[in-house]
């Protein structure tokens, strides 16, 4: 059967969504590879949330077309939220690509597949390409990421319960690229949790765009319970399943109900992502966050108050139009307060046909990096100490496989997501023990197992 190469940019969803893509070839008879110079097939399931990457793959695509040269027959895709977002426009920024595929039909990825190898094929290589763009709307595909590659050796897997968002902040482009918000239902995302128990998963991570609002706009609160803290409660009660995460969260969507959580169901973890994009209440405004920094602060607080030693990790935007130095200092001055465990620092990236960029005084790449570089400092100086201070503790770590930076050693995750690499057996690998930490670098925890 022909071979298939899928490489994944951005974030977890994609991450997800790929597996998925490949879950549905598999079913049909491709033949997955490592190695795109091993494919027939070469998709590329891009991201669109900064322009460095969609640049990234659309680069990509130029180079992958010179592999024609030798394999004429080969057959090269653009899959997820560029592909949305640039539809048939994709076609003459890359004439060489056959297929492009939005974020709401990667269910009907190995029928085009199935159907431009067959052409090849019928075309006896002439030149004739007709190439294949789908990137309408689907009623009902939140529901067609459900598949799992898990084969019993994993022991964390994502499961999608949402897609889309309603938001509209001013700098993304997700709404345009995800559409607008769908829910799965519970009882689907409970059904396939229990299957990944069953294989040997012990974590879950939730993801959506905004997985804390999950459902607003389809089921009912119960309770005075959100669906999404409905759905937390259910997963909770699976026998088997010992950790549940998710992300990413919009703080508009913490309330009691959903903090109550981290006092009551010890199988939630004491992490949050909890995006800030800014510390100064004008450009929050701008941007269309809807809360302020006083109340991004107070939630903070309010977590930690919930459940000790939760670890508040989160986004920051840099450089976003009108930002003034006095704009800044509120950031950096609120990321010293949050203490955050760790960030991602962006520099703001125009997404067309966002409001923001229509903005003017838009912010000149050099100070975007110098604020950047800035915050990084402070970021990493944070993380560094709180990893340090866990020298001499033992943390609870789910055993995850191989670590990724040195074979011979094993790698978990505390309860708090940070990396504990450590020296053990195969038989760890998914289980759930306790870890004495012994040193920390930068970004990794060190350990022994703790032997009792
Ligand atoms: S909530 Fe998140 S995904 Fe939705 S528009 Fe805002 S940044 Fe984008």
């Amino acid at each position: 059967m022909p071979s298939v190469y899928i490489k994944t940019y951005g974030c977890q969803m994609n991450e997800r969504d790929s597996e998925q893509v490949m879950q549905m070839l598999v079913a049909k008879g491709y033949r997955m590879v490592e190695r795109e110079a091993d494919a027939d097939v070469i998709l590329l399931n891009t991201c669109s949330v900064r322009d460095m990457a969609e640049q990234k793959a659309i680069g990509k695509m130029g180079m992958l077309r010179k592999l024609r040269k030798n394999r004429p027959h080969l057959v090269l895709g653009y899959l997820g939220c560029m592909a949305q977002a640039r539809g048939n426009e994709l076609l003459q920024t890359s004439p060489h690509a056959d297929l492009v595929v939005g974020t709401q039909k990667f269910h009907r990825v190995a029928e085009y597949v199935d159907q431009l190898l067959l052409r090849r094929q019928e075309m006896r290589m002439d030149n004739e390409r007709l190439p294949i763009v789908d990137v309408g709307e689907e009623t009902g595909s939140q529901s067609t990421i459900r598949d799992h590659s898990a084969d019993g050796h994993q022991a964390t897997a994502f499961v999608s319960i949402m897609q889309g968002c309603n938001m509209h902040c001013a700098f993304c482009i997700v709404p345009r690229t995800r559409g607008s918000e769908r829910g799965r239902s519970i009882e689907e995302i409970v059904e396939e949790t229990q299957t990944l128990v069953h294989r040997g998963v012990r974590e879950v991570t939730l993801l959506g765009q905004i997985v804390n609002l999950y459902g607003r706009h389809e089921f009912e609160k119960k309770d005075g319970k959100s669906p999404f803290v409905q759905l937390i409660e259910r997963l909770h009660e699976l026998e088997g399943l010992e950790r549940i995460r998710f992300t990413s969260p919009h703080p508009i969507g913490f309330r009691n109900d959903l903090i109550e959580c981290f006092a009551q169901l010890p199988k939630l973890m004491e992490h949050v992502h909890l995006p800030l994009q800014s510390g100064s209440d004008r450009i929050l405004k701008l941007m269309r966050r809807g809360y302020t920094a006083d109340s991004y602060l107070k939630l903070v607080e309010k977590l930690r108050a919930t459940r000790a030693g939760i670890a508040i990790t989160t986004d920051v935007i840099v450089g976003f139009p009108g930002e003034t130095e006095e704009d800044y200092l509120a950031t950096r001055e609120l990321c010293q307060a949050a203490s955050f465990d760790n960030a991602f620092i962006f520099r703001y990236s125009s997404r067309r046909d966002t409001l923001a960029a229509a903005m003017e005084e838009q912010i000149s790449e050099d100070t975007k990096e110098a604020r950047n570089q800035d915050l990084l400092r402070i970021i990493n100086a944070n993380c560094e100490a709180k990893l340090a201070a866990c020298a001499g503790t033992r943390m609870e770590i789910l055993c995850e496989g191989a670590s990724k930076t040195n074979a011979n050693r094993l790698s978990g995750r505390t309860r708090t997501n940070k990396i504990v690499v450590f020296e053990g057996s195969e038989r760890q690998i998914g289980q759930i023990f306790e870890v004495l930490i012994t040193r920390s670098s930068s970004s990794t925890l060190y350990g022994d197992p703790v032997v009792l």
